[in-house]
């Protein structure tokens, strides 16, 4: 279900008009839909009540798009959160979801992240390597505390997704192999400063076959049956995010969320232990357009391209990853398709959205919706050509806000010092 769709030859998002969500911000600008991240968040919740009998926490994973408003929608749901990074924690708080329903993952926490999140009381913190463990214990020590860990499984299962975002391999960065695992979970159990709540997994993002997910979750299971036998405590299956949504209707298949659940239930199911799911794309990701103006239309060598004022700087994915975003003009058009080129103004080829992309005749003023952006699209967002960060807009029902106004660019300026012997 979609709640980016046409009244009256007119693009709105749920009943919000889009000229008129843009109208105090210009453009370029993210507009989410708030009904569209609630149906996902109650999909998969309902999906998962109906099928899996333990406990599961839905920790969504904020790098996907962490603006307070978004944080405070999944607080309202019952949604606690994954982060990575002591600034989401401090964000994930104010916006009022319990400490005791966030894990810290990531492969290079600073010693003041470690600090931050112990303090906090977070549920678990989840290590990714030895050493990292070391240095928990000593933190932990320090605060005299004993610190809720639980440690990451490296797989090694391919989850078949885009090369920069597939984390489960054994050559990738992320996780421990199962004989350090094991070897360091029976150490952590014995430490004064440790509390060991169980494993994490995650093997990658936008991964739209279950029977990836079943691999990893076999491995996973038979890890967690050997450590039960040897008689040690296991209180979390935490089992990452990376369910993948449909960028693309004529060329992906979506990701099947009753298989999806029906491989957490068979695998982990008879394991009866309580566990953490971390979805963020899934989430965020198709509750979200970026707008943007048609600035000029240029001919050159046989080509039409379609200049806007998004750029690289505002959605960095197609750039980065080479991803495809559908994109559509706000006011529909019956003329026949074309190809263009749409680019942006950065000073890199890098900075095009589409490539000879079957369009509607375009003009300039046109306005433009670059759907499928709602995560990890402002959050990556940069000042790269000194362009300032993009304002976000929240829209529910016919509500809207403006959750983050765009960046000023004198404030931004005023941030360089010159040193005074320059
Ligand atoms: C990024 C990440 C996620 C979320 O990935 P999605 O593909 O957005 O669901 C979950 N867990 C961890 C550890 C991550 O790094």
């Amino acid at each position: 279900m979609s709640f980016f769709n046409f009244k009256d030859a007119l693009l709105h998002c749920e009943d919000q008009n889009l000229l008129s969500a843009v109208s105090e911000t210009g453009t370029p600008a993210y507009v989410y839909s708030a009904a569209h991240i609630m149906a996902q968040f109650e999909l998969l919740d309902a999906t998962l009540k109906n099928t899996v009998k333990q406990d599961v926490v839905i920790a969504y994973a904020c790098k996907a798009n962490s603006n307070q408003a978004i944080l405070k929608i999944m607080a309202n749901l019952g949604a606690g959160a994954d982060i990575v990074s002591g600034g989401e924690l401090l964000r994930c708080i104010k916006a009022g979801i319990p400490a005791e329903k966030i894990v810290f993952s990531g492969v290079s926490k600073s010693r003041d992240e470690i600090r931050l999140a112990l303090r906090n009381n977070v549920r678990q913190i989840n290590v990714e390597s030895e050493q990292e463990l070391r240095r928990i214990e000593d933190i932990a020590e320090e605060l005299n505390l004993k610190a809720p860990v639980a440690l990451r499984l490296n797989p090694d299962v391919d989850a078949e997704t885009n090369n920069k975002i597939t984390t489960g391999r054994a050559q990738d960065k992320f996780g421990m192999l199962r004989s350090d695992v094991e070897r360091l979970y029976k150490e952590a159990a014995n430490s004064a400063h440790l509390d060991i709540q169980g494993i994490h997994v995650h093997i990658g993002s936008q991964v739209l076959k279950a029977e990836h997910f079943r691999t990893a979750f076999e491995k996973l299971a038979d890890l967690a049956l050997g450590l039960k036998r040897d008689g040690l405590p296991i209180k979390t299956l935490d089992i990452g995010g990376g369910l993948g949504i449909v960028y693309r209707d004529s060329a992906e298949n979506p990701l099947n969320i009753q298989e999806y659940v029906n491989a957490i239930s068979e695998v982990l199911g008879p394991l009866d232990i309580p566990l953490v799911i971390e979805p963020g794309r899934f989430l965020t990701g198709n509750a979200g357009i970026l707008l943007t103006e048609v600035l000029y239309i240029k001919e050159s060598a046989g080509r039409k391209f379609a200049v806007v004022d998004a750029g690289m700087n505002d959605l960095i994915r197609p750039a980065l990853y080479d991803a495809w975003h559908t994109i559509i003009p706000v006011t529909e058009s019956k003329t026949d398709a074309q190809p263009y080129d749409i680019v942006g103004p950065v000073c890199e080829t890098a900075d095009t959205f589409a490539v000879q992309r079957p369009m509607p005749e375009l003009k300039a003023g046109d306005l433009l919706a670059i759907r499928s952006a709602g995560a990890y699209g402002a959050v990556m967002s940069s000042n790269y050509n000194t362009r300032p960060m993009p304002p976000e807009i929240l829209v529910s029902g016919d509500k809207f806000a403006v959750i983050r106004p765009r960046q000023d660019i004198m404030e931004l300026i005023e941030q360089d010092v010159i040193p005074d012997w320059l």
